[in-house]
């Protein structure tokens, strides 16, 4: 039997790179940027634990350059640098593995494409918009620069080079089917997305910055200016540094920070903190779910270690929170495999648990710190929590605890109390709580005052998704059943009060009923007459409970 190897032509690597990541070949500038943080990083890192003796570390930058006329992009760091024999082990020969990896991803990207586009083809994906690539670079070690070049092919040139201050440039020549790329707004907004909060200043240009005027100057003479570098980042964003650092005000900057286009305050926030079992860092925010549109534009994003990856958080944060906002950041899950991998995968696992317990006390505090506070809040935040209460038997455990059941006079009741309170003269015959409830107050006006008027308590619950969510508190809870104000079997109820049964004698009220039934012509509505005396309405027309909710 014979074996062998079969050979992968690197020959083959920039066509298959330039062809499968051409949807998304925009990330080449995060991947380059996030290099040049890695090497300032690692220098950084080296200086402080004294192995980089007698190299200042200082404030170094990252600057991006836009030289349309040359058709080039430049990326400067004063990192690390590399030595020839650095250029000659990282790239010469990440070539290599890049190809074994770049086809271990392609197969993945079969079923599920889209993935190889978005996570970590490291600095080849130049190559996706770049017909030919240079690296100068100059090690802080005392060592000469170097000058690395390749069009493209599998052949690089490297030579000697003058470059006398440490770190790295690495020059695009942009290719003629990427010159938007050349655009300095193209490159100013990737920077914006995938760059915004990472930790090294990164510098796009210059900007104006006008000066206080000096003193005695007069009305009409121009404030001073000067030039600075535009630094188009937040290198300590809010969700890296301590809870205990951070005041309400510090994490609604961050808010507007994030969504520039928000202009409503967030009601309040969750702030992610942890490093055990896994690490995770981040702040989730409960918007005012009102119906606009933002809503599905300015979604949770999440980050690794500072560099946006995606608003796609499928698999990671729970459904039910998905209508938050806010920031994730954790480098522990696994970006580069498929999103039904990451469902199964234990870490995101974990993760999706984490953040549903913190976000279920989080709620917990704010009702047991501030109930009156919490209340008012409730209808803004009540859509999740029934959903997280529905979705999740874990949040619902928790949330059992807190969730809200408001009455049509504005009173806000937990199930336990609601229980407490009702108990007394609201169970049917077979000793079963009813819990009356209308879902518009205008229309079901009539049966609402009837119900009070027989000294019920009416529930108004008016979220889409409530008679999910009652059906689950029957099934959950015993003996307890809900009934909306015009349903039929509120008569069924306990202790009529004599000075509410109609006065009308059984002939009065048999021709009556004929008569309303005749002009109805709906067999499922019941008319009843019980509720002659109460002030508000003559007799009412009930539907069936069960009738009504097959209609939903
Ligand atoms: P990764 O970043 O995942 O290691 P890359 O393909 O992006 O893979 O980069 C390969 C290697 O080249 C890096 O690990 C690093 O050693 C080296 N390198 C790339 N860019 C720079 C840079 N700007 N400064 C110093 N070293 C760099
Ligand atoms: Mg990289």
């Amino acid at each position: 039997m014979a074996t062998g190897k079969i050979n992968v032509s690197v020959d083959n690597i920039f066509p298959l790179i330039k062809k499968f990541l051409y949807s998304d070949h925009e990330i080449f500038l995060r991947e380059l940027i996030s290099n040049a943080t890695d090497a300032t990083l690692k220098l950084k890192h080296l200086t402080s634990i004294g192995e980089a003796a007698g190299t200042e570390y200082g404030n170094p930058i990252i600057e991006v350059k836009v030289d349309k006329e040359g058709k080039k992009i430049h990326i400067i760091d004063q990192g690390l640098g590399m030595t020839e024999d650095e250029v000659k082990k990282y790239i010469n020969e990440v070539a290599f593995s890049g190809a074994e990896e770049f086809l271990d991803k392609y197969k993945d990207s079969a079923k599920d494409s889209g993935i190889i586009g978005h996570f970590g083809l490291g600095f080849y994906s130049a190559f996706m918009v770049a017909e030919k690539v240079e690296i100068i670079t100059k090690s802080f070690k005392d060592e000469p620069a170097v000058h690395w070049s390749c069009d493209g092919s599998p052949n690089f040139e490297l030579e000697p080079s003058d470059k006398t201050d440490r770190g790295t440039e690495i020059i695009l020549h942009i290719a003629d089917d990427s010159t938007e790329f050349l655009e300095k707004s193209r490159i100013s907004a990737l920077l914006t997305k995938y760059n915004k909060f990472m930790p090294i200043p990164i510098k796009f240009g210059t900007k104006t910055e006008t000066l206080p005027k000096p003193e005695g100057a007069k009305e009409e003479d121009k404030a001073p200016t000067k030039e600075v570098d535009n630094i188009i980042n937040n290198p300590t964003p809010a969700w890296t540094k301590q809870p205990a650092d951070l005041e309400t005000k510090d994490y609604q900057e961050f808010y507007r920070e994030l969504y520039p286009m928000q202009f409503e305050e967030p009601l309040f926030n969750i702030h992610l903190n942890v490093d055990y079992p896994f690490n995770l860092t981040g702040i989730l925010y409960f918007p005012r779910l009102t119906n606009d549109l933002n809503v599905q534009k300015d979604r949770i994003q999440l980050y690794q270690n500072q560099v946006y990856v995606t608003d796609n958080v499928e698999g990671i944060v729970p459904e039910f929170l998905m209508m938050l906002r806010g920031v994730v950041d954790s480098p522990d899950i696994p970006l580069n495999v498929s999103r039904s991998y990451l469902q199964a995968d234990g870490a995101v696992k974990k993760i999706s648990s984490y953040i549903t317990r913190k976000v279920a006390d989080k709620l917990s505090s704010l009702f047991k710190n501030n109930r009156e506070d919490f209340e008012a809040k409730w209808n803004d935040i009540k859509i999740v929590i029934e959903y997280g209460m529905l979705s999740e038997d874990k949040f619902f455990e928790k949330a059992d605890k807190f969730a809200l059941y408001p009455t049509v006079d504005g009173k806000f009741f937990t199930f336990e109390e609601l229980q407490e309170k009702l108990k007394a003269n609201q169970t049917d015959k077979d000793d079963k709580l009813v819990i009356l409830y209308a879902s518009d107050k205008e229309a079901q006006h009539s049966y609402i005052e009837a119900a009070k008027a027989k000294g019920y308590e009416v529930l108004l619950l008016d979220s889409p998704i409530i008679s999910h969510l009652m059906q689950k508190l029957e099934t959950s809870k015993e003996n307890i059943s809900f009934a909306r104000v015009d349903a039929d079997h509120i008569d069924n109820l306990i202790k009529k009060d004599e000075a509410q049964i109609s006065k009308l004698s059984d002939e009065e009220k048999d021709s009556l009923k004929a008569e309303l039934e005749s002009v109805i012509a709906n067999k499922s509505y019941t008319i009843q007459l019980e509720a002659m005396d109460s002030s508000a309405s003559p007799f009412i027309i009930t539907e069936p409970e069960f009738m009504r909710r097959m209609k939903e």
